[in-house]
Order: structure tokens, then sequence, then C-alpha cells
């Protein structure tokens, strides 16, 4: 065990602090790493506000995280010391139902092991990535090209994946009318990559606010959700919505949207239920559907895709001592457009 510095939440109340944690010695499929930008994640807030249910305080939180590998294991194969790393929101799973069998490991049957607040195969409880170092399995770290500038990296491994995955399991591309809803750290992302698949892209935010943004990041409509002539503007347009909004939205208004066989698929991940009259599924023959995360190929796949094809985040970098600030600003909306934690200043 070593211990290193970390940040972490006391309670579900108190702001988070500076302290330390523990880090299981490396074994011979780990790899030990040193991480350097830690993105901030809406779920890294749900979940030590205990809004998704209860978590053991204290609790370092953070999933999306790059860095190097400063030691690997007799058996490790896939790593050397020295490559650029990332971690996103999974360190472990199974490997042996069906799930994991087919590559989608976070849909493990017996559940992921997640890279905080899960309870890891020693019995310990996982640790995030708002910490100097972490030791992980091999097979759940990935490789970041280095074309990536490496503060934009880190949000790839949660906002990239977890909209790169649902965008490419229902096609979107060219001919494809695909909107997302709330521009935040997924939704800019679910822009950048729709975009670079090809397809048309609208988004739909609160207010009009952020659209020079959004037509930069290659969205061709912007509308405020705010203004309801949007939602008669648009009845009947998209063949596919993605919707990141960390808060219940109406349904019925959003599906309205749908044309015929369209699918709205929700990331975001309220705590409250969505409720879903059926008779705005009747309609159209429309789907709702949810996506989670993404596999470990299919990581693998977008950050090369994203290498490949110049995409990347927006970031605004800060210190350790400016993330409950930043949870702060993005409670309310205001985030430009994923706050990275510089982890140089927490050593
Ligand atoms: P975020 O940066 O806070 O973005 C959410 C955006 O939603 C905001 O920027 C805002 O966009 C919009 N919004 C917020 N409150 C709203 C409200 N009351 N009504 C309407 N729109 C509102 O959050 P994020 O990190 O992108 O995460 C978004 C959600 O996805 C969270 O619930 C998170 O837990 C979830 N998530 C799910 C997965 C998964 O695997 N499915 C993975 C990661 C995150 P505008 O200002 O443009 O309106
Ligand atoms: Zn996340
Ligand atoms: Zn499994």
């Amino acid at each position: 065990m070593s211990t290193v510095n970390a940040i972490a939440a006391p309670s579900a109340t108190d702001p988070l602090v500076r302290t330390t944690i523990e880090r299981r010695e490396v074994g011979p499929r780990d790899v030990l790493i040193e991480i350097s930008y830690a993105g901030i994640c809406h779920s890294d807030i749900h979940t030590v506000k205990e809004e998704w249910g209860s978590v053991p305080f204290p609790l370092t939180v953070g999933h999306e995280i790059v860095g190097r590998v400063a030691e690997a294991g007799s058996e490790v194969t896939r790593h050397a010391v020295g490559d650029r790393v990332g971690v996103g929101c999974m360190v472990n799973s199974c490997r042996e139902c069906d799930n994991c069998k087919a590559g989608q490991e976070q849909y493990c049957l017996q559940g992921n092991t997640g890279t905080y607040a899960a309870v890891d195969r020693d019995g310990t409880i996982t640790q995030g990535g708002y910490s100097t170092h972490v030791v992980v399995d091999q097979d759940f770290v990935l490789r970041v090209p280095e074309s990536i500038p490496h503060e934009k990296a880190a949000p790839l491994l949660c906002a990239g994946i977890t909209t790169y995955s649902p965008l490419s399991h229902w096609n979107a591309g060219p001919g494809k009318k695909v909107a997302v809803v709330g521009m935040g750290g997924l939704g800019h992302m679910a822009v950048k990559i729709a975009v670079a698949m090809g397809a048309e892209v609208t988004v739909l935010s609160q207010t009009l606010g952020k659209k020079d943004d959004g037509l930069a990041f290659g969205a061709e409509h912007y509308y405020a959700t705010k203004d309801a002539s949007t939602f008669e503007t648009l009845k009947n347009t998209f063949d596919l919505i993605i919707n990141t909004v960390s808060a219940p939205i109406d349904m019925s208004s959003y599906l309205s949207l749908l044309r015929l066989d369209g699918t709205l698929v929700s990331v975001g991940a309220p705590p409250q239920p969505l409720p879903v009259p059926v008779f705005s599924l009747f309609n159209n023959r429309r789907s709702f559907a949810g996506s989670s995360i993404g596999g470990i190929a299919e990581t693998q796949e977008m950050l090369d895709f994203c290498a490949e094809r110049g995409i990347a985040p927006e970031v605004e970098v800060i210190t350790a001592d400016q993330v409950n600030e930043a949870y702060e600003r993005v409670l309310n909306s205001d985030v430009r457009y994923r706050f990275v934690i510089d982890i140089d200043t927490l050593r």
C-alpha cells in the first residue's frame, strides 16, 4: 500500500478537502499511473451529494483520468513505463458474462467495478482520479494518443465515450438529423462527435447564450428550449436526440421532435424518474432509450477517432483548491465546457 495526496468529499454536505488515500501495491497485471489531469463530471457531483443513493465517505471521485505509466506489473504487456494512458468510469468487470465477452464491460451482468465508490476485488472501496496516483488492471487502462493535448484528453474518458457510444450505435452520420439537448460537458462533446460523424446537428439549450460556441463546434442549428415556439418549429424533425441534461426534462415535449422511427437516448442521469407518456411513443413509432458509457475497446476506438479527426473538448484547467467553486459553476450551467484539475497542484 502507498499513501497518496487526494481530494475527498467528507460527507454529502461538506465541501471537498485535501487529504490522503491509500493505493494498493502494484500487482502482476496492474499499472501504477502518475495522474496529470482529472476532469470533473456532473456524475461526480450527483455521487458526492448522494443524489443517486448513499456512498461510503470519505470518498475521492473522478473518472476522467489521464497520466503516465510510472510502474508496470511483471505480467503487464499492454502498457509500458512512460506511456500516456487514461482511465474512465470502470476499473474492472467479471470478464466472463455474455456482455463482458461481447466487449460491453460497462453492462457486465455482475456489475462493472466503478472507478470510485465501488467494492474492488480486494474488498476495499475504489477511489477516483482527484489524486496523484492510481493503480489499475492493465485491461481497463486506455492508450491516449500523444496528439491530443494532455489536459484535453481527460474528459474524453467519460464525456467523450458516453456520447460517442450512442451516436455510433444509433448510426449518426450523413443524412441523419441529430439533436443534442444540453450543451455542457457531455453535450458539447456530443455536438463535436456527431458533426465529425457527418450528421446534421442541432443544439437544444436552455437559452441562446452559447449559440456562437455551438455553431463553432459545427452545429448547423441552435434553439432555446425556454422558447416554447422551438417545440412547434422542430416537431417531427430528428432521427436521433441525445439528452445530456442532468435534471428532469419534459419527455413528451422532446419526444414530439422525433420523426418516424426516431430515437431519444438519455445519457443524462437525473436522480428523479423521467416519466414517458406512451402516446408520445406511439406517434411516429418512436423509441426512448438509455446508454451507459462504453466498452473498453469502444473507448479506445473513440480516443483514436478523436485523435485522427482532431476533436478535443473545451476545457478550463483549475487548481486543486478550485474544485468546490467549479462544482458550484457546473450546478449553475456555467461551464465552458469541462473543468479539468491540474493534478500537479495536488502534489
Ligand atoms: P453538465 O456539464 O452540468 O451539463 C449538463 C447541461 O444540461 C448543462 O450545461 C445545461 O446545458 C443543461 N441543464 C442543466 N440543468 C438543466 C435544467 N434544469 N433544465 C434544462 N437543462 C439543464 O453535466 P455533464 O457532466 O455533461 O453530465 C450530464 C448528465 O449526464 C449528468 O446527469 C451526468 O451524471 C450524466 N452522465 C451519464 C453518463 C452515462 O454513462 N449515461 C456518463 C456521464 C455523465 P444548457 O446550458 O445548454 O441548457
Ligand atoms: Zn462521468
Ligand atoms: Zn461481466
